[in-house]
C-alpha cells in the first residue's frame, strides 16, 4: 500500500512538467466515443445493448474538442433498466424511453460524420497513406470494449450496418500502456497518474469521452504518436 502510494506520487510529479515533447502527428483529428449500455449486476449480462452514444472530435493540433453528437438509445431487447445501470451510469429510464434506436442514431451518426468530413476536409483512414491535402482522422475508445464487442454484436444481433469509419481504432488503454509503460487503474486511474482530474461524471458516455479525449490531447503533448491498434477482420 505505501509502495503503491509512493509509487503513484513519483508519477504525478513527473508527468506535472510541461509537455514539451509533441510530436507531428499523422492524424489531424480523433473521433473518441464512449458507449453505455445495459448492464447487471456481478456482470451477470443477458445481451448487452447501447443505451448512450456519444462522440467528440479532438484536433490534435490545439486539443480543442471542435464537435460533439450525443444521443440516448433506446434498448429493445431488454427495454427495463436495472437499478445497478442506472445506478452506474446515472442514466434514467425516461431518457432511453426517450431515446431513440440505435439503427436510426447509426443513420444520425453517419450524417454527422460526412457533414464534418465535408466541412474540415477529414478522411478516416488506418494506415499511413492520405491522399494529399486531406486531414486524417481515426476513432479512439478506451479498450477494444465499445467496438469490437459491444456495438459488433448488437449489430449482428439486430442485422445492422455499421459506419465503415467505425472499422478500425485506437484501443487508447493499450496505447497507454505501451507510452508510459503501466497499467492504469481504469480510466480514471490513468488520467490521475498523468495529474487530471476526471470532469463530469464517471460511466456518463458523454463525460467518458470527453475525458478520454483529455488524455489522447495530454499523452500527444507528453510525446505519443497517434496509430491505430486494431482494424476488424476484412478492412482494408
Ligand atoms: P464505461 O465506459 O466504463 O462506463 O463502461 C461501459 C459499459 O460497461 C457500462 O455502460 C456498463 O454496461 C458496463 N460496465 C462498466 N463497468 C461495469 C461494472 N462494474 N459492472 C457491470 N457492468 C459494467
Ligand atoms: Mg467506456
Ligand atoms: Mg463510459
Amino acid at each position: 500500500m505505501q509502495m503503491g502510494l509512493i509509487r503513484k506520487r513519483a508519477v504525478v510529479n513527473n508527468f506535472q512538467k510541461p509537455s514539451v515533447r509533441k510530436l507531428d502527428q499523422h492524424y489531424s483529428f480523433l473521433l473518441i466515443i464512449d458507449f453505455e449500455s445495459t448492464c447487471w449486476e456481478n456482470r451477470n449480462y443477458r445481451t448487452q445493448e447501447i443505451i448512450e452514444f456519444p462522440a467528440v472530435l479532438l484536433n490534435t493540433s490545439n486539443g480543442k474538442i471542435e464537435s460533439e453528437f450525443h444521443y440516448y438509445v433506446q434498448p429493445q431487447e431488454q427495454p427495463t433498466l436495472s437499478a445497478f445501470c442506472k445506478q452506474l451510469t446515472g442514466i434514467t429510464q425516461e431518457q432511453v424511453d426517450e431515446g431513440i434506436p440505435l439503427s436510426l442514431c447509426l443513420a444520425k451518426f453517419t450524417y454527422w460524420i460526412e457533414n464534418l468530413e465535408r466541412e474540415k476536409n477529414i478522411m478516416f483512414v488506418k494506415s499511413e497513406y492520405v491522399p494529399k491535402g486531406v486531414n486524417a482522422a481515426t476513432i479512439v475508445t478506451w479498450s477494444d470494449w465499445d467496438l469490437n464487442v459491444c456495438l459488433l454484436n448488437e449489430a449482428r444481433r439486430k442485422q445492422i450496418r455499421t459506419p465503415y469509419q467505425l472499422n478500425s481504432w485506437i484501443d487508447l488503454r493499450l496505447a497507454y500502456k505501451v507510452f508510459y509503460q503501466r497499467k492504469p487503474n481504469g480510466l480514471n486511474g490513468a488520467l490521475e497518474d498523468v495529474g487530471i482530474i476526471f470532469k463530469g461524471r464517471q460511466h456518463s458516455g458523454l463525460d467518458d469521452s470527453r475525458n478520454t479525449a483529455a488524455l489522447a490531447w495530454r499523452m500527444i503533448r507528453d510525446g505519443y504518436k497517434v496509430e491505430v491498434t486494431k482494424s476488424l477482420r476484412g478492412v482494408r
